[in-house]
This record gives C-alpha cells, structure tokens and sequence, in this order.
C-alpha cells in the first residue's frame, strides 16, 4: 500500500460527528462530485474503469465492467445500493453508513451520474432500523446543500434518492430479488441474464452496487484509478473490509489491503485463538463460503479474490467466521443448513427441496438415526442444488455445507457412531 495509506474507508471513521454534512464537508466531502460534474461521465467510468475496483458485497465483478454494460440513451436508469447486509458474519457495511453515511451518498451520486440514472436508492436491511435514520438524516443534508434533487450544484442533471427500508428477508439481499421487493412485490429472485445492468427495476437498466463498492467511487475519483490499482494485488485492488467474528480474541471491522496474509489477519488484527484454545476452521467469506480448516498452509495464504478461490473458497464478504477446537463441525454444519433452510425462498426446486432434506438428514445425525451412509446422501443433495438454482442461496447452503463434510469426515462420522450408541441403535455397518 503506498505509504501515505493505513486505511481508506476506515480514515477518520470515528471522527465525531462525520456522519453530519458540516463535518465530512471539512474534511473534503463533495469535491469529487463537484469533480466529477466537471468531467465527462465516459471520463468518471474511465477511472473505475483503470481502478479495477470488484464489487464488495461478495462476488467480486469488476464495477466499471459492470457500469460499462449500462446502455447508453435517454431510457429511464435506476442506481440502487444494495445494503441489505445480511450474509450470517457480515457487518461491515453498518459501521460504514452509521458513521460516514455523506461518503456513501456522494459515491452514489456520481455513480448515478456516471451511468446517466436520475434516481437512485439505497435498499437497507430493515433490522437497521437506526441506520437508516441516519441515511435519511445525511439525504436531507444532501438535498438542502443542492447535491440531490433538481440541477444539482447548478448543472443541468438531476438525481434523487431514496432510502427504502426492507423487512428482514435474507434473499432481498439477491440482486433481482431486491428489484422485486423495491417494487412493492414478494422479493423473489427473476431468472437471468438479462441482467439488472440491461433489465432491472422497473425493466430499467440499473446499476446495483454493493455500500462499501459505491463508497470506494469518490475515493477513486480523488486518486486516480490507476493509482488506486497500485494497492493491493494486481487482480484484487484496493482494501478490503472485513468483519471477523467467532472464536477468536478481538472479533470487529477492520480494513486491509488486499493481498494481506490469512495469518497476519487472524493473529495480528484478531489477536488469535482465546486463552488455551488453537483455531480449528474458518468461513473466509460469510457462511456461505466454503469452510477450510485452518491449517499452516491457509494461515500462509493471501487473502484476496483469486487466492483464496485458488484454494477452494471465496473471499464472498469479507466476513471471516472463526472456530476453535471447542467447536463441533456437525453443529456448524446443522445451523448452516437451517439458515438457509428457512430463508429460502422456494421458488425453484433445487433449493426449497435440496435445502429442506439436507436439514432434515442433519437433525437425522443430531438425532443418533443416521449412518455415515447419509453423509454420501447428503453430499450427493448438495451436488445436485449447486450451480442448478435460480439464484445463488441454495449453493450458498450446498458449498459449505459439502466443504464440512469433505474436511471434517471423520469428526462427523465419529459424532453418528456415539448419537447411535447414545440412542441404543448399536454401531452403524460399515459402508461397502
Ligand atoms: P453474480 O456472480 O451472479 O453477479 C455479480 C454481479 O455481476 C451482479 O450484479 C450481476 O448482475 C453482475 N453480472 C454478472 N454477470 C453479468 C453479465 N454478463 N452482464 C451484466 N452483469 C453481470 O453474483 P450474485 O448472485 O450477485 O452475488 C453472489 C454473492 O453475494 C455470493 O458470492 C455471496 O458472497 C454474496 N452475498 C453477500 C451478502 C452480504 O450480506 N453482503 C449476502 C448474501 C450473499
């Protein structure tokens, strides 16, 4: 990271009262909006562009890529802020719009303005309640200072924006599932392509980026993109937030520059395992992300996008759950499962079905009725829900789910064989 850098999205993030527009205007709050204005908006995507900026909220597709497919034309353009920040381990994007909401407002505006959209929202979990107070409180800020509504800061472009509040659903974070709920309907994900970028709300082109993506935007303006590439690795730019949490001694937000390894993460922000304990497993990327035991060679990894999919996981969120030798696997792997058990949303029959018997085989296996045997069915389930989904959340219950299993086979076949001694079914016969 250049030297001049220790953090970007995290620099003067408890300063008192950055949430108020007085505040981030001191600190140089809405220049690169009034730079942006100056610029071409082909100019504004150039720099995004050049960043190499990928999306933050867990896949990781390059935003200027994703800005670039917005059709040009005089169409009716949407941006919507996906801040429905629901991924189990993720809490990154709370701390960021409680505390520098001014930051995520300005990157929205010249996003809209890059891609040409006049309205825009923010689409907020609604268990963030006090968050969203706190956007509408800096959007009323905006618009009285003239950087939202019409003509903005006197040019002749006009972009609103609106916070809307979601109610508490975990699929309203899936992209076209978002779209549904904005538009007053059950938030259920549409098949695609086509894509939000050439058919989203309203049938619209729209933009949806994740909060901590939207607020690297003025930050970028400000640097240069080309500059902003310099950090990190040369496929995974720029810093990272990440939420650690778990069994591990200091759980909280952090910003890292990518690239960072896997041990200087755990043991030096995370201060490592507690008193007597040594670490057993990790969730790199929310509970989605297939789990790895944390062995030497991971804690040598770096952790960016194409590393740790290298190794057979994913950077998803940047919420790195970890667990200690007190940990029984077969317990993560049964609340992983009833998560996504209950939050999906049934449409497609991969998911509602596959979800529901992996759950049920789990509770067989809690229960002492199991036989390794279940295990084979249980992977064979997950195999068939993965990459046959409407949507992403069956495999997000499919991949870790399947990743316990594959590394932690015998932790679960020894907890069958004690459940069925516990429950008088005698020792399971072997499998052929
Ligand atoms: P995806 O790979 O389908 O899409 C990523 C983005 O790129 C989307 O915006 C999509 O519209 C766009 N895109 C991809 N191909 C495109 C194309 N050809 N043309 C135009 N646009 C294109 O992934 P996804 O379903 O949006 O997201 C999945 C990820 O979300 C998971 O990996 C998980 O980590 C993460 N997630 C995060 C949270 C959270 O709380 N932050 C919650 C749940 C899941």
């Amino acid at each position: 990271m250049p030297a001049n850098i220790d953090t970007i999205l995290f620099k003067d993030i408890d300063e008192p009262g950055l949430n108020t527009r007085e505040v981030y205007e001191r600190r140089g709050g809405y220049e690169m909006l009034r730079k942006a204005l100056k610029m071409e908006p082909s100019a504004v995507l150039d720099e995004m562009l050049a960043s190499g900026v990928r999306g933050r909220g867990g896949a990781g597709f390059a935003m200027g890529r994703k800005m670039s497919f917005i059709p040009k034309g005089t169409m009716d353009k949407y941006l919507v802020c996906n801040a429905d920040e629901s991924e189990p381990g993720t809490f990154k994007d709370r701390e960021l719009m409680q505390k520098n909401p001014h930051l995520l407002i300005e990157g929205i505006i010249i996003g809209a303005y890059c891609i040409g959209a006049s309205k825009s929202f923010i689409f907020i979990r609604g268990e963030y309640d006090y968050v969203a107070d706190i956007l509408d409180a800096a959007v009323a800020e905006a618009r009285a200072a003239g950087y939202l509504g019409e003509n903005i800061l006197g040019s002749d472009h006009t972009i609103d924006l609106v916070v809307h509040r979601g109610a508490g659903a975990y699929i309203c974070g899936e992209e076209t599932a978002l779209l549904d709920s904005l538009e007053g309907k059950r938030g259920n994900p549409r098949l695609k392509p086509p894509f939000p970028a050439v058919q989203g709300l309203y049938q619209g082109p729209t933009l949806i980026n994740n909060v901590e993506t939207l607020m690297n935007v003025p930050v970028i303006l400000n640097m240069g993109g080309a500059e902003y590439a310099k950090i990190g690795t040369e496929t995974s730019t720029g810093t990272k937030m990440i939420s650690i949490s778990g069994q591990i001694k200091y759980p909280g937000n952090y910003e890292i520059e990518l690239g960072m390894k896997t041990r200087d993460i755990l043991f030096d922000l995370g201060g490592g395992p507690l008193e007597g304990r040594t670490f057993k497993a990790w969730f790199p990327g929310g509970s989605s992300s297939p789990v790895m035991p944390l062995t030497e060679e991971v804690l040598e990894m770096p952790y960016d996008f194409d590393s740790i999919a290298k190794a057979g996981s994913m950077l998803g969120s940047g919420a790195i759950i970890v667990f200690d030798d007190s940990t029984s696997i077969v317990d993560v792997c049964y609340k992983t499962a009833h998560f996504y058990r209950h939050e999906s949303c049934g449409k497609c029959s991969p998911c509602r079905e596959g979800c529901n018997w992996t759950e049920k085989m789990l509770v067989r296996i809690k229960n002492g009725d199991a036989t390794p045997m279940d295990l084979d069915i249980i992977e064979s389930v997950c195999n068939q829900i993965m990459g046959n989904c409407l949507c992403v959340l069956g495999d997000a219950m499919a991949m870790p789910v399947s990743s316990m299993i594959k590394h932690f086979r015998p932790e679960f076949e020894a907890y069958i064989e004690a459940k069925r001694e516990e429950a008088g079914f005698g020792v399971a016969i072997p499998q052929t």
